[in-house]
Formats: structure tokens, C-alpha cells, sequence
């Protein structure tokens, strides 16, 4: 796809994490605890600051750890709509360059996404 760098879809993020997400983050020096909040569900999610997520620099138009970026971060504008299944996320302009190509290969790897995502969040709450 061509991404504008908007950064529309890293305001109020709600980007589900799975561990790998953080761990390889975390190998690079950052706290877990300053970016990861748990959310009422054991579901990890990426912290905002400022009305966005901690790792945008607004005045760049960039992600800050573009290269070590959470998965679902890669598999964006491609989300999971609730009743609808695999879609693009109708607040990205660019939408329309994802190719339907794109959309079914990332698709399948956002089902497997969710799926890791859920279990995580039913194993934190077992050992809770
Ligand atoms: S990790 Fe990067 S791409 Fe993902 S929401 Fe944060 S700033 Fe945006």
C-alpha cells in the first residue's frame, strides 16, 4: 500500500500486543511498563501520550520504532471488523491502495494474530 503518513491510525491507538510484540521491544531498551497497558480483559495494549501512541513523533510524521513495530501495526489499514471479519480500517485515506491480494495475505496473518492475542489474554487471567 502508499501510506501518507497521516498518523490518523496511531492517534488513541488501541493496538493489541502479543508478547513477542513487547519482548522485542523491550530488547531494545524500552520498559515494558511505559508502553504496555493492560486492559480489564488481560488484553495488552499499546500506551497513548498526548492523545497519541507513545512511540509517534508527531512532528516527524513517524513511528518511532517503525522497524520493531507491533504486528498489527504492520498488518494496518487490514483489521478485523467486529461481524464483518477482514476488512480496511474505513478512517485510513489510503485504503483503497491495498491491493485484494494484500488484504487476503494479511488477513490470514491478522486471524493467526488474534487468535495468539486472545490466548495470551486467557493465560494472563488463569495466572491472575
Ligand atoms: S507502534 Fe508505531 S505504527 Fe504502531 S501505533 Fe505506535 S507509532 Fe503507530
Amino acid at each position: 500500500m502508499h501510506c501518507s503518513r497521516c498518523g490518523l491510525c496511531c492517534e488513541e491507538t488501541e493496538m493489541l500486543l502479543t508478547e513477542a510484540d513487547v519482548q522485542l521491544l523491550e530488547q531494545v531498551g524500552y520498559v515494558r511498563k511505559d508502553f504496555v497497558r493492560y486492559d480489564s480483559k488481560n488484553f495488552a495494549q499499546l500506551r497513548n501520550s498526548e492523545g497519541h501512541c507513545v512511540f509517534y513523533d508527531p512532528n516527524k510524521h513517524s513511528c518511532k520504532v517503525y522497524k520493531l513495530r507491533p504486528l498489527g501495526c504492520r498488518l494496518y489499514p487490514v483489521i478485523y471488523g467486529e461481524g464483518e471479519g477482514v476488512i480496511t480500517d474505513d478512517i485510513c485515506a489510503m485504503r483503497r491502495t491495498v491491493s485484494k491480494t494484500e488484504i487476503e495475505r494479511k488477513g490470514k496473518r491478522l486471524i493467526r494474530l488474534l487468535d495468539a492475542i486472545d490466548c495470551e489474554a486467557e493465560n494472563r487471567h488463569g495466572s491472575t
